[in-house]
Parts: C-alpha cells; sequence; structure tokens
C-alpha cells in the first residue's frame, strides 16, 4: 500500500447575483463566481489535489473550459469523476484538507454542510474531510473583494506501483533529449 499527497489551487472572480456556489452548496447573497463551470473554486481545488496525488492529469485537462458541455457544470460532478479515474488506476482519495482564503462569506456556517458535501462526492466520511477560512486581512485583490482562492492538499492510497520497463524507458529517452539540448550552441 502506498499513500500519495497532491495539491491544488484555484481561483476565481466575483460577478453580480447570486447564489453563490462553494464546496457544493449554494449560499445566498448577491455574488457569484464567474467561470465556465458553476466556479466552485473548493471543488476545483479539491479535484487537481487527488489528481496531483495520482499523476493523473489536471481538472483543465480533463475538462476543458473550450467545451460548451461543460458550460454551468455542476464541479461535485466533475469531482466525482476525478474519483472515478482514481478508482481506475487502483487509487482512492483518503483525506483532503481546503484552506479558502476570502473576505466574505465568512465560512464558519456553511464549513459543516461543505464538509458532507464534498465527502460524499470524495466516497469519504466528513471526519476526512477539513475546510478552513481565513481572509487575506485586507490585503491585494483578495481584500479588495475581487474574488476568492482556495489551496486544497489531498492524500489518496493505493497499492503500490511497480515500475513498469517501459516508463524507465521513457524517462531516459527524454533525458536524454533535454541533454542533447543543452549541448546545442
Ligand atoms: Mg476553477
Amino acid at each position: 500500500m502506498t499513500v500519495r499527497i497532491g495539491v491544488g489551487y484555484d481561483s476565481h472572480r466575483f460577478a453580480p447575483g447570486g447564489p453563490l456556489v462553494l464546496g457544493g452548496i449554494r449560499i445566498p447573497g448577491d455574488v457569484h463566481l464567474a467561470g465556465h463551470s458553476d466556479g466552485d473554486a473548493i471543488a476545483h481545488a479539491v479535484t487537481d489535489a487527488i489528481l496531483g496525488a495520482a499523476a493523473a492529469g489536471d481538472i483543465g485537462e480533463m475538462f476543458s473550459d473550450q467545451d460548451p458541455a461543460h458550460r454551468g457544470r455542476d464541479s461535485l460532478e466533475m469531482l466525482r469523476a476525478a474519483v472515478g479515474r482514481l478508482h481506475g488506476m487502483g487509487l482512492a482519495p483518503r483525506q483532503v484538507d481546503v484552506t479558502v482564503v476570502a473576505e466574505q462569506p465568512r465560512l464558519a456556517q456553511h464549513r459543516e454542510a461543505m464538509r458532507a458535501a464534498l465527502a460524499v462526492a470524495l466516497g469519504l466520511p466528513p471526519s476526512a474531510v477539513s475546510v478552513k477560512g481565513k481572509t487575506n486581512e485586507g490585503m491585494g485583490w483578495v481584500g479588495r473583494g475581487e474574488g476568492l482562492a482556495c489551496l486544497a492538499v489531498a492524500t489518496v492510497e493505493g497499492a503500490a506501483e511497480p515500475i513498469a520497463a517501459e516508463h524507465v524507458a521513457t524517462a531516459q529517452a527524454a533525458t536524454a533529449r533535454v541533454g542533447a539540448t543543452d549541448r546545442r550552441p
């Protein structure tokens, strides 16, 4: 059994008109997060964290923002699809920790609902999902209320993967190419 760690980051700009979708829940108010999907920056950061832990690509590659099929898409559904990709590799999320940096909304009253929604999508108990909120002390674009940022760290677990011979050959070929480039005048 092997444990792998991944990190994810996302930010979205506020736009007029609520509700704001964050951590899989809808927060009433007069702003939402602009984005091609529903703009759920927590779900996007968590998706990138689990994909990163699995070295299985990223959310932009799985769900292109050029594809009209993803317009307004439910980001928890995208997270579930990423969990499915991990399952296909013999890996599963084990634990997630999220920090949201925003002046508004204050997360405390929404925290438990977010943990529950993310946990269901990840196939985990809520005790394995942490959501924390920070302000940016009024500094910079977050401080001016232009948008919010999220950081996520995830661990995934699965059977230890033997290094296949073809992967070693690919790595050696790539290294040789880099070396050749470096020797160019
Ligand atoms: Mg995003």
